[in-house]
C-alpha cells in the first residue's frame, strides 16, 4: 500500500487488553484513534484483532 495509507482496524493493549478502534499505517505502526499517546495504562504496545470488515474505512477510494 502507498506511503501514508491507514486501514482502521481494532486493536487490545498487550498490557491491560483494553480495546481501542485504531488504524494500522503502511509501515506496520498500529496507532490508536484519540488515544495518541498510548493506552490509559501507560502501554504503547498494541494487538490487532479481529478484521476490518465491521469498520469503514477511512479515506478509501473505490473505483
Ligand atoms: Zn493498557
Amino acid at each position: 500500500m502507498p506511503d501514508g495509507e491507514r486501514e482502521r482496524t481494532v486493536a487490545t493493549c498487550e498490557s491491560c487488553d483494553s480495546a481501542y478502534a485504531a488504524e494500522i499505517w503502511s509501515n506496520g505502526t498500529i496507532q490508536p484513534i484519540g488515544t495518541r499517546t498510548g493506552c490509559e495504562c501507560g502501554s504503547t504496545e498494541f494487538q490487532v484483532i479481529g478484521d476490518t470488515s465491521d469498520t469503514v474505512p477511512q479515506n478509501e477510494e473505490i473505483d
